[in-house]
Formats: structure tokens, C-alpha cells, sequence
């Protein structure tokens, strides 16, 4: 059955959402406007010695948005921390954020 939806949320060819459907912002969880692909060669990042590295895009919020075109970078780690557990889930959010705003490509809007 020929389909256009998935279960993954309507994609692009390249791998990117076209809408806010069925995502939420990767920083603080709100619905997202914008997707940002992320440059995979800098999508790596290190929390106490463990690699982690992001996936091929992030979908931001407007606030998020407006807080990285700011370049408000301590904001934004607030807010991705503010669901974090202990000092360590802390320090990776941070990281996370840090990455992000490094490797983030133009961002796009979505069609919501
Ligand atoms: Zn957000």
C-alpha cells in the first residue's frame, strides 16, 4: 500500500521531518517549527570518557529557536538540563547542547 506516512513522522527524502508531527523539541520537549540537520562529522561528543554522538538532526521549539539564533547557548542548556536526573545526565545535556550549536546546519522550517 502505497503510503506517504510513516510511523517515524512525515520525512523528507533526506531523512529530515517536514512537519512537527509527531516530534517535540530536542531541547525542552515543546512542539517544534524548525529542524536543523546536524553536520555528522562533528555530531560526536565525549561525558566522562563515554562517547556519545547526535543524531542526524534536531527539531527546536520556536523559543529554542529564537535562543539559538541568539547564540544564548547557557539558555538553552538550562533548559535541556531541567529534565536531567543526576550531576552526570547534567554534564551530557550540557555537552549535548554544546555539540548541537556546533554542528547545526541552516535550519528549515516545518510544516505544522
Ligand atoms: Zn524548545
Amino acid at each position: 500500500m502505497p503510503s506517504t506516512y510513516s510511523d517515524d513522522g512525515d520525512l523528507e527524502p533526506d531523512g529530515l521531518p517536514s512537519t512537527g508531527r509527531q516530534q517535540s523539541c530536542a531541547v525542552c520537549g515543546a512542539h517544534p517549527f524548525w529542524v536543523h540537520p546536524i553536520d555528522p562529522r562533528k555530531a560526536c561528543f565525549d561525558v566522562g570518557g563515554k562517547e556519545h554522538t547526535l543524531p542526524t538532526f534536531w527539531v527546536l521549539c520556536a523559543g529554542c529557536e529564537r535562543h539559538l539564533r541568539a547564540k544564548e547557548v547557557d539558555v538553552l542548556i538550562s533548559l535541556h538540563s531541567e529534565s536531567a536526573c543526576d550531576e552526570w545526565d547534567r554534564a551530557k545535556a550540557a555537552q549535548a547542547v554544546l555539540s548541537f550549536v556546533d554542528a547545526a546546519t541552516q535550519g528549515r522550517p516545518l510544516s505544522n
